[in-house]
């Protein structure tokens, strides 16, 4: 077993004034539980980050954090999206903690797996990877969406655990590892496996949002699918490069066709074929660009090297000042 047992729980939180108490007050109970069985030191805290919420979430934190130390606070500068609010969280924790667990504010993932992280932690892996178990509390159409795009993420070549979110817990030096990733464009699930370490899954069975609505509504998703496959994987940009490739050979033959048609005389019955390629290739070309045009953004974005995130506060007290 390891003797660094110091658990920092990160929780992003946007607009989740709804769910929030219940949430900290489940953790209270898990945390003390862990802490009674020696899993955990009792240095150890639940850290939510407040992503720029205008409603009572930053309030609430606060206040949780004035009633028991337990409770810690980051509060971002304004809103920045789930993945970057995670890491700011990740990046606060890190300088406190061994171990960090990272999950959602809506108790949609299932507490009790944390158990199961730790006890693999004290068995030498420094990743934990929460999987799901099955897709039961989903609607038939976030399924069938989210574990195609598992499968087209598979497939485009990027090394991903099934069915895995952000529910996770990494080692001190996994995030230290993950500190050294400078990329924009977050996309965490896709960079954890490259950080390497020894790993493992554990099995959750995910529930329904306790209360509030997601905050990924389907254009968010898509995006998100979208800025997970540019940023992991140059296949598209390559398989544009096949087609044009194809389509040059087809033009190839379709000028002899052309050429031939002429020479026998049967000129201007091409008309409606001519019209069709013009099209076609237009098509083709504007395609490619859009493609060729999403990864020079993505370029641009990276170039500029702006802070993924701006902390306005830290409400944290770590066991040394308490003494
Ligand atoms: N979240 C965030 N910033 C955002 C959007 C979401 O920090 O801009 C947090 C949110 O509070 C929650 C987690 O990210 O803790 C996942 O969001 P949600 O549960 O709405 O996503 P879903 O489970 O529906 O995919
Ligand atoms: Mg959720």
């Amino acid at each position: 077993m390891r003797d660094d047992r110091i658990l920092y729980v990160v929780i992003p939180c946007y607009k989740e004034e709804e769910v929030l108490p219940e949430t900290a007050r489940r953790m209270k109970e898990k945390m003390r539980q862990l802490m009674a069985e020696g899993k955990i030191s009792p240095a150890s805290r639940v850290m939510f980050v407040n992503d720029g919420s205008k409603d009572r979430t930053w309030p609430i934190i606060r206040e949780l954090h004035e009633s028991d130390p337990l409770f810690s606070g980051v509060n971002l500068s304004r809103n920045r999206g789930h993945q970057n609010a995670l890491l700011a969280g990740l990046m606060t924790a890190v300088n406190e903690a061994d171990m960090i667990v990272s999950m959602d504010a809506d108790l949609q993932d299932d507490i009790n797996a944390i158990d199961a992280m730790i006890d693999a932690y004290h068995n030498g892996c420094d990743v934990v990877y929460g999987v799901r178990s099955s897709r039961k509390t989903d609607t038939f159409f976030k399924r069938f969406t989210a574990e195609g795009f598992y499968k087209l993420m598979k497939a485009l070549g990027v090394d991903i655990v099934f069915n895995h979110a952000d529910y996770r817990l990494m080692s001190r030096r996994a995030v230290e590892g993950l500190a050294q990733f400078q990329e924009v464009n977050l996309f965490l699930r896709g960079i954890v496996p490259q950080i390497g370490y020894k790993w493992t899954t554990v099995e959750y069975e995910r529930a329904e949002r306790f209360a509030g609505e997601s905050k990924y509504p389907l254009k968010k998703m898509l995006a998100f699918a979208f800025d997970g496959i540019t940023s992991f994987s140059v296949r598209p940009m390559r398989l544009i490069l096949h087609v044009g490739a194809i389509v040059f050979l087809v033009s190839l033959v379709m000028l002899l066709y052309a050429l031939i048609s002429k020479l026998t005389g049967h000129a201007d019955s091409g008309w409606t074929s001519l019209m069709g390629s013009i099209w076609m290739i237009g098509g083709i070309q504007l395609l490619a660009l859009g493609v060729v045009g999403e990864y020079v953004g993505k370029i641009y974005a990276e170039t500029k090297r702006r802070p993924r995130f701006i902390i306005e506060q830290v409400l944290n007290t770590p066991e040394e000042e308490k003494r």
